[in-house]
């Protein structure tokens, strides 16, 4: 992953300025690819006004139309209004949506008409640009009309959003110029690992390294993953990795742990911790005693997850603490879930699960005022707060791995160090 651009600075800064190309580049001519005839070279005969030309080469009998899609506009009036004759429009449309649904056609496209000036204008062919970077090209063949995409050349670019926690982490996510969709992913990420109720505060500080793909000429195409994320808590640093080995894409700590296999902070979604670990007055029982959990306010009903792969130890009813799950997890560390107003379906004393699996509901059962979990971790048999405990992941990337991971993340620190808020670096995987 470290390569020559991070190695050089190269920043996007400066790249802009180095590919700006003399030449306007249409969609017809990247449709190179395929058995088809070749295109015409579609570029000779569009004027572009106020610009000098290159060389021009022989002109092609063929004239250029650009239809720009309007709101409520469908293709078969597009081409009807400029003209085409249907028995012209419909194969070529026919050939057009084996690619493109008719229904995604989105006001602002463009839709470029080839049409044969020495046949009255007869259609050619169509291109039409479905998403960015993705053309279809729809030609006219001896044998009928065929249509191919071609997908413009990706380039990987990195951008670094950061900021300061201001109300909901989402919003100062959005704000510090992360889309939309990452800021939610990442907050869903974060959720299992940060208690937002509890953890954030305003001074908090996160810096998130996200993908852009480009195309030669730097136009936007999509924003890819979230490559890094890191909160700077009061209490705490969080830092993760997003990494691909063979098993597949992982998130892993600093030191190549996986956050999977870790427990998970909250057993379950968009839950309040409404008690914490320690002494306390017993809200029922009205003395003070060890409350050797957390409790999750949540409204009945809402799932429970498994803080971490292990085997279900104990199920049923006790005592105070109602409907009860214990997990067994890797021999020393157990959990306990309690006051559940049900249990998985078929899940049994020895049943395996897996982390983020649903083992039961939130309820009310047993010694309890109103609906939430009340969650446990032991270890070597002794309740530890869930909240500041932090049981070791039990899987770390090994060897060749662990390396390969350490090389990629120095390149990417030593990188980060260097990129001001909102600024791009090409970088390759
Ligand atoms: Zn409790």
């Amino acid at each position: 992953m470290a390569h020559r651009s991070a190695r050089s600075g190269a920043r996007w800064v400066s790249l802009a300025c180095i590919l700006v190309l003399p030449t306007v580049i249409l969609p017809a001519k990247a449709a190179d690819s395929g058995s088809g005839p070749p295109l015409q070279p579609v570029v000779a005969s569009l004027p572009t006004p106020g610009q000098p030309r290159p060389a021009e080469p022989e002109p092609a009998p063929l004239s250029l139309r650009v239809l720009t899609v309007e709101r409520g506009d469908t293709l078969t009036q597009l081409l009807a209004g400029a003209g085409i004759e249907t028995a012209q429009a419909e194969p070529a449309l026919d050939a057009l949506t084996s690619l493109f649904p008719a229904r995604s056609l989105q006001p602002g496209q463009a839709l470029t008409l080839r049409l044969d000036t020495e046949d009255g204008d007869a259609l050619l062919g169509l291109d039409l640009e479905a998403a960015p970077g993705r053309v279809i090209h729809v030609s006219r063949t001896a044998t009928g009309w065929t249509a191919k995409e071609k997908q413009a050349e990706q380039y990987r670019h990195l951008v670094l959003a950061q900021g300061k926690v201001r109300g909901a982490l989402v919003t100062s996510l959005e704000a510090a110029g992360l889309p939309a969709s990452l800021a939610a992913r990442l907050v869903r990420l974060l959720a299992h690992e940060v208690d937002f109720q509890r953890d954030l505060q305003p001074t908090d500080r996160f810096t998130v390294l996200f993908e852009r793909f480009r195309d030669a000429d730097g136009t936007l195409l999509r924003d890819g993953d979230i490559v890094h994320a890191e909160l700077l808590l009061s209490d705490r640093h969080l830092s993760l990795w997003r990494y691909e080995t063979e098993a597949g894409v992982d998130w892993y700590d600093d030191e190549g742990r996986s956050l999977r296999r870790a427990f998970l902070r909250t057993p379950l979604d968009g839950a309040r911790l409404s008690s914490g670990f320690g002494m306390r007055q017993h809200p029922i029982l009205g003395f003070t005693r060890m409350h050797h959990g957390v409790d999750f306010a949540a409204p009945t009903g809402t799932p429970v997850y498994a803080a971490a792969d292990g085997i279900v130890e104990q199920i049923g009813t006790r005592g105070g603490y109602g409907r009860t799950v214990m997990l067994r997890h890797n021999g020393r560390t157990e959990t306990l879930y309690a006051h559940l107003s049900a249990y998985a379906r078929g899940l049994k004393r020895g049943s395996r699960v897996r982390q983020g699996q649903v083992i039961g509901r939130v309820g009310t059962s047993g010694r309890s005022t109103g609906p939430h979990l009340h969650y446990e971790i032991r270890q070597a048999g002794k309740p530890v707060n869930p909240s500041t405990a932090t049981p070791k992941a039990m899987v770390k990337l090994q060897g060749r791995d662990l390396v390969a991971f350490l090389n990629a993340r120095n390149a990417l620190q030593t990188q980060l160090a260097h990129l001001a808020p909102m600024e791009e670096v090409a970088w390759a995987e």
